[in-house]
């Protein structure tokens, strides 16, 4: 097992990552990076945590030691094993799990493996870069999620400019009562605080930004007969960002050319953020939209709404205009199978504690007026 290895590491106040090498030492750790400083890290100082989409990374860090470098990026299952075998504790069994770990995840496939290679790129670059200039504060939070949310607080900002936003009356707090009693059901939250914004407009449609904001249009709710219905819809659009569909979404427009720079230092976080902030036009995938249908129906049951609204709000968009589908219709070429499997899943799915949403749905669709 390799006593010296390459790695890639990242230094505070400094843009991006850069190679460096890596020396196990009796005691610590020897960390020389390229163009900057070298840090020695006792072993049982050593904080580590798993990282990548797919778990493919082993984030280490030393927050006992001087400052120098931030954090160091492994994959190399062999520096892994060495490094498992000279520490103790909790960051020893992060080490330990990885094979198990980034197994399990490889199982899913080619296709999820290159995504989680490319989604791990961009949130070791993305995560660093805001938690460092913006948000130094969060560092010692969850990364992932926290990153992920001051990409989509980003996406927000560019999306609803220019828009005009209802903040408050009976649609703004349905809209929050809705989203609320939905977040409360969700059964395992990595962490996303999500929130919504309600957009005045004609549009019958909702998006899910990464990390948590939910960003409704006012045509949705004239559209819709009931607020079960809109639960529905949220359910769906809650699990787009559970299962970071937009996020993925994201890599794939910023591209591989941009992905490099950014990685590499030289990335635009204000681009990254222009693309975000199309994420309310995107098309996710068929497997992408069936999972959160299956996903959106179970936590309307956990939530005490019935999973019947979820196809019937599609059946009814079906009916008044199949021409212009919103982004959750859309990309299923065949919408009455699609509705059809989610009736058969909503009979299926028992609702154990029904607790019907307080709301005047008339109420609502006449503040809209
Ligand atoms: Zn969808």
């Amino acid at each position: 097992m390799p006593e010296i290895f390459q790695a890639v590491c990242f230094l505070p106040d400094t843009p991006g990552s850069r190679p460096c090498r890596v020396a196990l030492e009796s005691g610590g750790m020897l960390i020389e990076a390229a163009q900057g400083p070298n840090v020695r890290w006792p072993y049982p100082a050593i904080a580590c945590e798993p990282g990548g989409d797919e778990f493919d990374w082993v984030f280490v860090a030393c927050p006992d030691a001087k400052p120098g470098i931030a954090r160091l990026a492994l994959r190399n299952p062999e520096a892994i094993a060495s490094l498992a075998a000279r520490v103790g504790g909790p960051a020893h069994d992060v080490l330990a799990g990885f094979e198990q770990r980034r197994q399990r995840h490889a199982r899913r496939g080619q296709r999820g493996l290159v995504a989680g290679l490319v989604a791990a790129a961009v949130l070791v670059a993305a995560g660093w870069l805001f938690l460092t200039r913006l948000a130094p504060d969060l560092v010692a939070g969850t990364i992932p999620p926290a990153s992920e949310r001051l990409i989509g607080q980003a996406a927000a900002a560019q999306l609803l400019a220019g828009e005009q936003t209802i903040d408050a009356g009976p649609a703004a707090d349905a809209v929050r009562a809705i989203a609320t009693r939905l977040v409360a059901a969700i059964e395992a939250n990595p962490g996303y605080e999500f929130d919504v914004r309600l957009v005045k407009s004609d549009l019958v449609n909702a998006a899910a930004l990464p990390g948590g904001t939910l960003v409704v249009y006012s045509g949705l709710l004239a559209e819709a007969g009931s607020a079960d219905e809109v639960a529905g819809v949220l359910a769906h659009e809650i699990c787009h960002v559970l299962h970071r569909d937009s996020l993925r979404q994201l890599i794939g427009r910023v591209g591989s050319g941009a992905l490099l720079a950014l990685v590499l230092g030289g990335g635009d976080l204000a681009a990254l953020a222009a693309q975000a902030g199309e994420l309310d036009r995107l098309a996710y995938g068929r497997d992408q939209e069936r999972a959160a249908d299956r996903g959106g129906v179970a936590l309307l049951a956990r939530a005490g709404l019935p999973p019947h609204a979820l196809p019937a709000f599609f059946e009814r968009l079906q009916a008044r205009d199949a021409g212009r589908l919103p982004e959750f219709l859309s990309t299923h070429p065949d919408t009455a199978a699609r509705i059809a499997e989610l009736r058969e899943l909503a009979t299926a799915t028992p609702v154990p504690a029904p607790r019907p949403l307080a709301i005047d749905w008339e109420a609502v669709r006449g503040s809209l007026d």
